[in-house]
């Protein structure tokens, strides 16, 4: 019997005993058995690791074992051997040098890991029917249907992360537990390449020791009020119990905790949901921008988040701009149309408002990072369509474009307004194929 179960860096099926002593004593826990969606170790969560970084060193072997960092003024992604010397994503470049001398940064290709992220996925639909995206790079997946057909859940994780190494090229790390919580927990302890099982019988023993950081929604603010009262680990949030921690971080947030910390998530994993918004964003780096300069990020943002609308045939009625200034303070600013579009000038009109209304502001700051969602989706056969009063919002004209830009590609036309602007990166988004609500 084994407590975790490890496989790192082909240290396949290596097992960690531990002494039965602490392990017998975990059946104190609370009565939790009612709340869990599984009395088993059946989800795995799958996150590639440091995936930008990964498939840069993959396509380019001599970058492989060195420091690098994607992106170009802001970091989106850094290598283990980068991060090895403190560096992080959303770090700006000149920071970043300065903690790493010998730093590589190299311009990012959506393109490849947008057909990377493609690629795994095809493998995480072809081991279970039951996936849940999180992110372009990680989800979780149901295997405990599988156990007949092709063997435990740590068997399934073993194939999977050997699949994806030789079709992809990319590694793959996986937890694998009873709660969505704890497997992902799990992928983030065994990082990198790394396979980590958490048995139902070992869950607090594992989860106690770990750094209150490891807890869902407990960033450094949330940290530090736990660390003033001598709180470090998880072990010590539960031993607190809810009701002071409600008194410290208030009602929402402490009972949030104290669930976590005695490993209450009875979140199954859910498929085929269809995201209730569509967005992208754009990291802007530290140069000096107008107002202008904006406004030509926003075209492009509304662009392409208005296509995949229509792509999806999806309306939507909420549009949300998304700020993050130079100090990393965020905020957002949104508005709702008289009624669901999917038109990109009626959109653009819109977010334009929002931009203009703090236009003075968001010069005097500067962003760093606006990103633009459309929220309040339906499907686009639900709608009567508005006529274009205006005379310029042609769903005829978004139409043409879209057809342009599948055929041609997305820059065989674009905005005169945007000729000779150099675009940064833009981030890649998961599509949104999933069945009608
Ligand atoms: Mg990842």
């Amino acid at each position: 019997m084994f407590v975790v179960h490890v496989d790192n860096l082909g240290a396949v099926d290596a097992v960690a005993p531990r002494g039965s002593a602490t392990f017998s004593t975990d059946v104190s826990a609370p009565d939790y058995d009612a709340n869990m969606c599984s009395m088993r170790a059946t989800i795995l969560h799958a996150d590639l690791d440091a995936f930008y970084a990964s498939v840069e060193q993959r396509d380019h072997p001599e970058l492989r074992g060195r420091p690098i960092a994607v992106g170009g003024g802001v970091i989106l992604a850094a290598s283990y051997e980068a991060r090895a010397t403190g560096v992080r994503t959303a770090m700006n470049i000149r920071q970043a040098r300065q903690l790493c001398p010998g730093l590589l940064t190299v311009t990012p290709r959506i393109d490849a890991y947008s057909e990377a992220s493609r690629q795994v996925f095809s493998i995480f639909n072809d081991t279970t029917p039951l996936v849940e995206p999180l992110s372009v790079d990680e989800a979780f997946l149901e295997v405990g249907g599988l156990s007949r057909l092709v063997g435990s859940p740590a068997t399934v994780a073993r194939l999977l992360r050997e699949r994806v190494a030789s079709e992809v090229g990319l590694a793959i790390s996986i937890g694998v537990a009873r709660t969505k919580f704890l497997a992902k927990v799990a992928s983030g302890v065994c990082k990198p390449d790394g396979l980590l099982v958490v048995e139902p019988d070992a869950e607090l023993e594992f989860l106690h020791p770990l750094e209150v950081g490891k807890l869902w929604g407990v960033g450094k603010v949330t940290a530090a009020k736990l660390a003033d009262k001598g709180i470090t680990t998880v072990g010590e949030v539960a031993a607190l119990g809810e009701g002071p921690l409600v008194s410290l971080l208030g009602k929402g947030a402490g009972h949030h905790l104290s669930a976590l910390a005695n490993n209450l998530d009875p979140r199954p994993v859910v498929t085929g949901k269809r995201r209730s918004s569509v967005g992208s964003q754009r990291a802007l780096g530290r140069q000096v921008r107008s107002l202008d300069d904006y406004d030509g990020v926003l075209l492009e943002l509304v662009d392409r988040v208005c296509r995949r609308l229509r792509e999806g045939d999806r309306v939507g009625r909420t549009v949300v701009l998304r700020f993050r200034f130079g100090d990393f303070t965020r905020d957002t600013r949104s508005t709702t149309l008289d009624q669901p579009s999917a038109s990109t000038a009626l959109f653009l009109d819109a977010a334009r408002h929002l931009l203009l209304a703090r236009g003075d502001e968001l010069v005097e700051r500067q962003l760093t990072l606006l990103g633009l969602t459309i929220a309040n989706l339906s499907p686009a056969t639900a709608v009567q369509q508005a006529l274009p009063f205006d005379g310029r919002s042609s769903p005829q004209l978004d139409t043409a474009i879209d057809v342009l830009r599948d055929r041609f590609g997305a820059k065989a036309i674009g905005r005169a307004t945007l000729l000779g602007s150099a675009p940064g990166p833009l981030v890649p988004i998961l599509p949104d194929r999933g069945p009608e609500e």
